[in-house]
């Protein structure tokens, strides 16, 4: 059955479609942190569709409200409704503390990417500039804005012209600049200093600056501690807006409500989508300081910014994570996991740089010439497939096994997928 679905999805989908080549899997369904195929075989979901499912697949608590809701009605635009009112000040409760109180939500469409999109605008709407600073190694999506301030020149050379007043800077990243976590930390925030500053440093009218406080298409990439406040002592000086963008770290994916609480910096706005949803319903949103709620009415719209049964699925999910101790669970569970990791790497001079915080985890991999290697990573993927564990890549390299799973794995799980894990670590690097 997989055989064939997967033969008609390549015969009549777009060329665009994304799905590892030797990973022939269909799903048939989905409980918590495991899957099934198409055929009844079972998975563990070490990936959880890049960060979406933090509650797990099709969590009960979430559905029934979905059910609930999707039985009165699904869609009204703005109008207020339970569901969006309830989801605002869920979000305000959970904000970074900076924001809590004076936290204003602009929905977005269904995608990350609209977030952002909304990020660009209000930092432009609130400043005299239109210049936006950005990281290496960044992804922030699929439309033209995201696009711009995306760093991967590679998803974007066909479609010039994009923004034009976009400057990347380098993001902290020790282990691949060979720097101690110090050295990275003050390269970065004096490259930005001088894009903001300095006459001959780029931009000249600098709006925003747009960071994932842990990027992750990059490559599980965690910047040493004093980059975000760095970043905020940089947006306080020049007025510009500092958005952080929480779309993959969030909504208790790092083992905090969001990646930048481990530092407790609060950003002037933030994006947030994929786990907004619930259990993967398209929501997406924009969370920023009242200060600058200063668009009229209509100013930045969207017929979909309003899916009332995915705020419903949204708030469920907030509150189940809430119940039952998620963020605790999700930073024991990723201790686990990074010891485990640790242990292989100690087998291994292939495994040269584990990252990432509570269930955001990547693992470099590299050549016995300490090179990028993504054929390792590809391997490992594979041999993870086969014994029934899915597991995801990441980095500009290709060379990151990215590990993301549902906050909801359990222990016994966990230690059967890292069983697995280590496994392929271990047969694929010996
Ligand atoms: N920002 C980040 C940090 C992301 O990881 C992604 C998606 N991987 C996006 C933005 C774009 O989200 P979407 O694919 O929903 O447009």
């Amino acid at each position: 059955a997989t055989k064939s679905l997967l033969e008609t999805q390549r015969e009549i989908d777009s060329s665009a479609v994304a799905y590892p080549n030797d990973i022939p899997i269909a799903f048939e369904d989905g409980k918590g942190a495991t899957v099934r195929d198409a055929d009844g075989n079972t998975y563990i979901d070490m990936f959880a569709g890049i960060g979406v499912l933090n509650v797990g697949h099709s969590n009960p608590y979430v559905l029934e409200a979905v059910h609930e809701q999707a039985d009165k009605f699904v869609h009204t635009v703005d109008f207020p409704t339970d569901a969006r009112l309830e989801l605002i000040e869920k979000l305000d409760e959970i904000a970074p503390s900076g924001l809590q109180g004076n936290n204003r939500v602009v929905f977005g469409g269904p995608t990350g990417s609209d977030a952002i999109e909304a990020s660009i605008k209000l930092s432009k709407y609130n400043a005299d500039g239109d210049g936006l600073i950005a990281f290496r190694g960044s992804y922030h999506g699929a439309t033209t804005g995201a696009m711009s301030v995306t760093s991967n020149t590679k998803l974007k050379k066909h479609y010039a012209p994009l923004l034009s007043d976009v400057v990347h800077a380098p993001y902290p990243h020790p282990f691949r600049q060979e720097k101690t976590p110090e050295e990275a930390v003050d390269h970065a925030l004096e490259e930005v200093q001088a894009i903001v500053e300095d006459p001959y440093g780029g931009l000249a009218n600098p709006a925003g600056i747009i960071v994932e406080p842990i990027q992750g298409e990059g490559g599980i990439v965690t910047p040493p501690k004093g980059f975000l406040q760095g970043l905020r002592d940089i947006a306080d000086d020049n007025d510009v807006t500092l958005v952080f963008d929480e779309i993959q770290s969030g909504l208790g994916r790092t083992g905090q409500w969001w990646a930048s609480d481990w530092e407790d910096v609060t950003p002037d706005a933030m994006t947030s989508a994929k786990a907004l949803g619930g259990v993967g319903f398209p929501l997406s949103a924009t969370m920023y300081k009242e200060e600058l709620d200063t668009w009229g009415s209509g100013d930045h719209a969207g017929t979909y910014r309003g899916h009332v049964v995915g705020m419903r699925a949204g708030t469920r999910a907030i509150e189940y994570i809430q119940e039952h101790n998620l963020l605790a669970h999700a930073r024991d569970l990723g201790e686990y996991i990074q010891d485990r990791l640790h242990e292989a790497a100690d087998e291994t001079d292939q495994l040269a740089d584990i990252r990432g915080k509570g269930l955001f985890i990547g693992a470099e991999f590299v050549d016995e010439n300490g090179a990028p290697d993504s054929d390792v990573v590809d391997a490992i993927q594979q041999y993870c497939f086969e014994h029934g564990v899915l597991v995801w890549t990441a980095g500009r390299h290709g060379n990151v096994l990215r590990l993301l799973p549902p906050l909801v794995l359990t222990h016994d799980l966990a230690e059967t997928a890292l069983d697995v894990i280590v496994d392929a670590i271990e047969h694929v690097t010996a």
